[in-house]
């Protein structure tokens, strides 16, 4: 099967989030199942191509996009996913893609991306290779079916493409003003109240991509229902809800290669379910990183995470004062919303003993945490998937969760009766839930034995890419299958 992968972030080349690590992972996990998979990036300024042995290909160069009124020219790169068989092609366009961030609040951030669309549609006809199913990633890439059926429909090589739209995260819907519209070349008859390109007056290429696609997807079942609700479906619901039946959830999977206690080139002290020592190491490593000083008596609890609203670290705020009560040490890594970085910066100075505050991005700093923590805390006010919560699980840094898509779909609240469950979790968006779940954990980590078993039970857990790219190979076939009935 052939699959064309869309996504506007992929590790090793760049990352700002989740997505970038999917795609670093789901495409080599499908080339290992028989898929020959090209995967389709902006070079932004970020990627290094010399660092990944990326070159430009010299039969795409200068190729012409039309953008409203002008012709932007934009060159083809080559390179490889490590480790893999998977292509990935780059997309140079300097005007667009030499910034210092990947996401800008610009007034062209459409075109940047209307873009990178053409640009993937003119790669595949320029290399006469007509996929399966081109696999679009969240916004940036929601366009492409709309741009296939309205604007490439008259090239047969794509007779038999089916599209597939995952859904990384609804709160992020690409929407324009409806002049983007000519920008992107659509048919302006295409553009009225209620039609797939239009909500609310714009351009919403995520709409686009959910209406248009053959099927849906997002990265947990959890989710999956959720953003059927209003609560959750960020003005999508009713269209979401209206194609339930093409709209399935395929949790992510976790980079083995890359988040293993045993292998993990990133952390001092390697360690495994069945070795634990190792990980008191990484915890006392952790907090001379953190300039806090090491006390056995107290949980360390970790975070690491964009501060943004869905993130729920506001929730802090009421509490903190109590939280720096319990015997709890917190070392937190994140940046983003200016204000939350600055409550971070005035805790750890208030608490200088209890409280570290690192504000910025560092891979590194995220993997010691990870093994140095003792709890994990993430209290999203929703969650598509989260990796956070699968990598603490896999180092034995028991999750603290709201109980919201993924982190429902994956933590399992412990259950002294049954001795069950593999961390702690809540109900209410609120900052009294989360202090009751970090008092109810502390309580429980006093008992070694007991938590020792919690650990385990997270640690051996499976979340394999193998087992979601197995998922994601079905789902090609079922989305194909939906286009045509020509047997693959
Ligand atoms: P999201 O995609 O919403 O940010 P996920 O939990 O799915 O959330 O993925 C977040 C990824 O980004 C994880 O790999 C996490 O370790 C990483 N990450 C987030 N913030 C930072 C940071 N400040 N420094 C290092 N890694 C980070």
């Amino acid at each position: 099967m052939k699959i064309c992968f869309a996504t506007s972030e992929c590790v090793p080349f760049v990352k700002t989030g989740g997505l970038a690590d999917v795609a670093g992972a789901l495409p080599r996990e499908l080339a290992k199942l028989g898929c020959k998979v090209k995967l389709f990036l902006p070079l932004y300024r970020a990627v290094d191509a010399s660092q990944h042995g990326i070159l430009p290909a010299p039969e795409l160069a200068n190729i012409p996009v039309q953008m409203a009124d002008r012709t932007v020219l934009f060159n083809g790169w080559y390179g490889k996913l490590p480790d893999s068989k998977v292509e990935a092609h780059f997309i140079e366009c300097p005007q667009y893609f030499e910034r210092d961030a990947i996401y800008t609040d610009k007034p062209d951030e459409d075109e940047r991306f209307i873009l990178f669309q053409h640009a993937v549609i003119h790669i595949l006809q320029r290399y006469n290779w007509a996929p399966d199913v081109v696999h679009c990633n969240d916004w940036q890439t929601g366009l492409i079916p709309a741009l296939l059926k309205y604007n490439y429909g008259w090239d047969t090589l794509f007779k038999n493409t089916a599209t597939l739209m995952t859904i990384h995260n609804i709160g992020y819907q690409g929407r324009f003003p409806a002049t983007s519209l000519l920008k992107a070349g659509l048919p302006a008859e295409q553009f009225y109240p209620g039609s797939p390109l239009e909500l609310d007056g714009d351009l919403c290429f995520l709409k686009a991509g959910i209406t248009l696609a053959d099927k849906i997807n997002t990265v947990s079942e959890q989710y999956a229902e959720e953003i059927q609700t209003p609560a959750y479906g960020a003005g999508l619901e009713s269209i979401l809800a209206s194609r339930r039946h093409d709209l399935t959830g395929i949790l992510n999977g976790v980079d083995t290669q890359v988040w293993s206690p045993e292998s993990d080139g990133l952390i001092p002290y390697p360690y495994s379910a069945s070795k634990l020592a190792n990980k008191k190491k990484n915890k006392q490593a952790l907090l001379r990183r953190a300039g806090l000083p090491f006390n056995s008596e107290k949980a360390v609890l970790g975070m690491v995470t964009r501060l943004v609203g869905q993130k729920g670290v506001a929730l802090l705020q009421p509490i903190i004062r109590e939280l720096m009560q319990l015997p709890l040490q917190m070392v937190v890594l994140g940046s983003g919303d200016k204000k939350l970085e600055r409550f971070l910066r005035r805790t750890a100075q208030g608490f200088p003993d209890s409280f570290s505050a690192t504000i910025g991005y560092d891979n590194q700093l995220s993997h010691l945490i990870t093994a140095g923590s003792d709890m994990f805390v993430m209290p999203s006010q929703y969650e598509p998937c989260g990796l956070n919560q699968m990598y603490s699980l896999a180092y034995g840094a028991v999750p603290i969760v709201r109980r919201t898509g993924g982190l429902a779909d994956t933590v399992k609240d412990y259950h002294e009766y049954y001795q069950a469950g593999n961390g702690f979790s809540f109900n209410d968006f609120s900052a009294n839930a989360l202090l009751f779940t970090i008092r109810r954990a502390l309580d429980i980590f006093k008992s070694k034995r007991t938590w020792r078993e919690i650990q385990h039970r997270g640690m051996v857990e499976n979340y394999s890419w193998l087992a979601s790219a197995k998922k994601y190979k079905a789902s090609y076939r079922a989305t194909r299958k939906s286009k045509s009935d020509v047997a693959i």
